[in-house]
């Protein structure tokens, strides 16, 4: 099972979602955060794209 995320700026969300279909295949769980650093630049993350949500669902 695959345990990649990706974290992303408001500004970057759609390339990160790009990004993160083509490595993954599957579509990722997006959850709101207010720690990290975004993948594409240096702005603070607001999200992070994931295989699986925290609580363990598989999208
Ligand atoms: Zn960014």
């Amino acid at each position: 099972m695959l345990d990649s995320k990706m974290y992303t700026c408001d500004q970057h969300l759609d390339k990160a979602f790009d990004h993160f279909l083509d490595e993954n295949e599957v579509f990722p769980y997006l959850e709101k955060i207010s720690i990290g650093t975004c993948s594409y630049c240096d702005c603070p993350a607001k999200y992070v794209l994931s295989v699986t949500s925290e609580d363990g669902h598989t999208q």
